[in-house]
């Protein structure tokens, strides 16, 4: 019922050059068919990606967008500026930007409720760090996150929320939750937008599992009964692994 989505989180890697090559040969193998596909590339890149994805099934992504239309915000971008571009889908709370730019709880909830005002599809990251993991707080730090996230949203709009959830210490480590576990939290997940916007909502929403995916590990999270897709750093960098990724969800 709820298509699978993967996404590429890029993060801060590739040029122009580097990600117009990519989209090129991307775009030139038979796209595979039944999986949703984003690729969430730099700032600078998209105009350039915009082009060659344009009227593909590749839909594009940002990482990050400011909750104003304008204004006095030096190096933001806003959700009308990504929108002109032709932006789908952006990023909104990576443990990333939580750790490193001081993105907040109250700041996540604007940039969601501001995406969607401007028929951007938010993609909310929400995760535990090792601590929290370590002292069992997973599921009271995915709660929290997840309903301050989408607090004052409708229930039609948490329809169109993309949630992924990703373990901070499986970021980049190579150390994966084991697609129980991450089933587990993410059914948990599920039930607080249940409880929050009720079944039919919960029933809609895509949650992914983000967090060390490689093409030999999605099978197993794409398997469990409520993960609907991945969000993926590395191995969505080269077009074999997203290509790869992308089968392994199908
Ligand atoms: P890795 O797939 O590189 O672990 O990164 C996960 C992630 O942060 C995607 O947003």
């Amino acid at each position: 019922m709820r298509t699978p989505i993967i996404a590429g989180n890029w993060k801060m890697f590739k040029t122009i050059a580097e990600a117009t090559d990519f989209a090129k040969q991307l775009t030139a193998t038979k796209a595979i068919e039944g999986v949703e596909q984003v690729i969430c590339a730099p700032f600078t890149t998209l105009s350039a990606l915009a082009g060659i994805l344009q009227g593909t099934p590749y839909a594009l992504g940002a990482q990050n967008v400011h909750f104003a239309d304008q204004g006095a915000f030096t190096g933001e971008i806003s959700p009308l500026m990504l929108k002109e571009i032709g932006v789908k889908y952006v990023i909104i709370g990576h443990s990333e930007r939580r750790q490193y730019f001081n993105e907040t709880d109250e700041t996540v909830n604007k940039k969601v409720i501001a995406a969607l005002s401007h028929g951007l599809l938010p993609i909310v990251c929400v995760g535990e760090s090792l601590a929290e993991f370590e002292s069992g707080s997973t599921e009271q730090v995915v709660r929290t996150q997840t309903e301050a996230a989408l607090n004052g949203l409708t229930s039609d709009q948490v329809k169109q929320v993309v949630i992924a959830y990703e373990p901070i210490w499986a970021i980049g480590t190579g150390k994966s939750s084991t697609a129980e576990d991450a089933n587990k939290t993410i059914g948990y997940i599920r039930g607080c937008v249940e409880r929050a916007f009720g079944a039919e909502a919960a029933a809609a929403i895509r949650i992914q599992y983000g967090g060390s995916v490689k093409p030999d590990n999605i099978e197993g999270y794409l398997r469990q009964s409520d993960i609907d897709g991945a969000l993926v750093g590395g191995a969505s960098l080269t077009v074999d692994g997203f290509v790869q990724l992308v089968a392994g969800a199908s």
